[in-house]
This record gives structure tokens, C-alpha cells and sequence, in this order.
């Protein structure tokens, strides 16, 4: 794997791939920040990314995935992308700063562009509003939330309030105080204080979420 930008997108991706055993390449431009990360990740180079030559030197075409987590040089991101994208790397994901950026990069070969101060924003959004503990937007309308038992579930089995039918979701997981997650199952009995995993279409796991 060889992640290209080792701003703070970059480098807590290099970190968290090495954490999990992954190999990792980690390249940048500025000498200071892969000194920085030369001790945490496998192998770490300066080099300018947008020059094919120094990209064929460091052997990144023997890489079969990448990461270029370049973002606010447009014309590096897009640059380094395609040059990527020419050497035949099969699986090219990419940061965006916005839609359009996001665009480009897929025209020029990214298979997966990634939107996170995006997402993170509408993430946020979610949870500052109502009631949910984290909120996942798994597709353009479907979703997964961490919220409060609402009081409609609290003291009797998931079956007997009707979760499913009255509000379109599914609860799929459960937290006690103190305990661990468990899946949940139609006699699983939330009470006050548990936290649930609830799936479902976006507005109905928003609806079942702002219930108290
Ligand atoms: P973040 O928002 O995640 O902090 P930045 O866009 O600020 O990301 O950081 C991107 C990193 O990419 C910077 O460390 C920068 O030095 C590096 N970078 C930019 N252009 C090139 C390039 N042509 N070659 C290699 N690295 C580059």
C-alpha cells in the first residue's frame, strides 16, 4: 500500500494501516514530515509525486493499491491520480476537498474518492441536533445509528413494540450500562439508559432517533 501526503488525513492513515499490520510506503514532498514518520510506518521517501520518474524509482507500479491524500494542491492531487492511474494501479482511492475535486479525480482514474471534511460535516450534523450517538450514511438514503432507547422500546421485547413495523427500522444491535454490544433479537427487552444499533432508511432512523 502506498499512501501519497502525509497531512493529518494522510498520516493518521499510514499510522492506522501500520497498526493493523499492513506494509505501508508512505511518500511526501516536504523532507521534515517523513522524517516525522520514518520510525511509524515501513518505508517513507520524500519525493514530488506529480514526477513519474521518481514514482517509477521508488517501484510504486509493483504497488496494487494507493492513497493520495493530497488536498488542497488541486493540481497535485490530480496530477499524482493520473499518473497512478497510467502505471496501472488497480485499486486508486483518493481525498477530495469537494464534489467537484471528486469528479475530476474519478475522470482521471481514482476507483474511490473519499469526501471526509464533507462527510464529517454532515456526520456532525446529525448528531448535534438530536439524539443519536454516532450516525453512519452507509448509502445516499440509508443509514446506521447509535441512539437512546427511546421510553416506546424501554421493558418489553422488540416484537412487542413493533419497531419494525410502526417505524421502518431494524434494531440490530444492543448496549447495557457497563456491558459490552450483543446483538439484539425480537425478545431482546431494552431498558432505560441502553443504547441501540438501529438501521434503516435515513428519515425513518431519524423519526425513531428524536423519539424520547
Ligand atoms: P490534510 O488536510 O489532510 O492535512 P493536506 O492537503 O494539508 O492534507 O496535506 C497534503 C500533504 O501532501 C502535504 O503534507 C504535502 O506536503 C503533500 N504533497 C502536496 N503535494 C505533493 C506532491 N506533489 N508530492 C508529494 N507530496 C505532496
Amino acid at each position: 500500500m502506498v499512501v501519497i501526503g502525509l497531512g493529518r488525513f494522510g498520516g493518521s492513515l499510514a499510522q492506522e494501516l501500520t497498526r493493523h499490520g499492513s506494509e505501508v510506503l508512505v511518500l511526501d514532498n516536504r523532507p521534515h514530515l517523513v522524517q516525522q514518520f520514518s520510525d511509524a510506518v515501513t518505508h517513507a521517501a520524500v519525493a514530488d509525486t506529480t514526477d513519474p520518474e521518481a514514482l517509477r524509482q521508488l517501484d510504486v507500479p509493483g504497488f496494487r493499491r494507493a492513497v493520495v491524500a493530497i488536498g488542497d494542491d488541486l493540481e497535485a492531487s490530480i496530477l499524482t491520480t493520473s499518473l497512478l492511474s497510467d502505471l496501472g494501479i488497480s485499486c486508486i482511492w483518493a481525498k477530495a476537498t469537494n464534489r467537484q475535486h471528486g469528479r475530476i479525480l474519478e475522470r482521471v482514474g481514482a476507483h474511490y474518492v473519499v469526501l471526509p471534511e464533507h462527510d464529517m460535516g454532515e456526520r456532525v450534523a446529525h448528531l448535534v441536533t438530536g439524539r443519536m450517538l454516532d450516525y453512519i450514511q452507509v448509502e445516499d438514503d440509508y443509514a446506521i445509528v447509535k441512539t437512546r432507547a427511546p421510553n416506546i422500546t424501554v421493558d418489553q421485547p422488540l416484537n412487542g413494540s413493533r419497531v419494525r413495523s410502526k417505524y421502518g427500522v431494524t434494531v440490530v444491535g444492543i448496549k447495557r450500562p457497563g456491558e459490552g454490544f450483543t446483538h439484539a433479537t425480537q425478545d431482546t427487552v431494552p431498558h432505560h439508559g441502553d443504547i441501540l444499533i438501529v438501521s434503516g432508511r435515513s428519515h425513518e432512523v431519524e423519526r425513531f432517533a428524536d423519539l424520547t
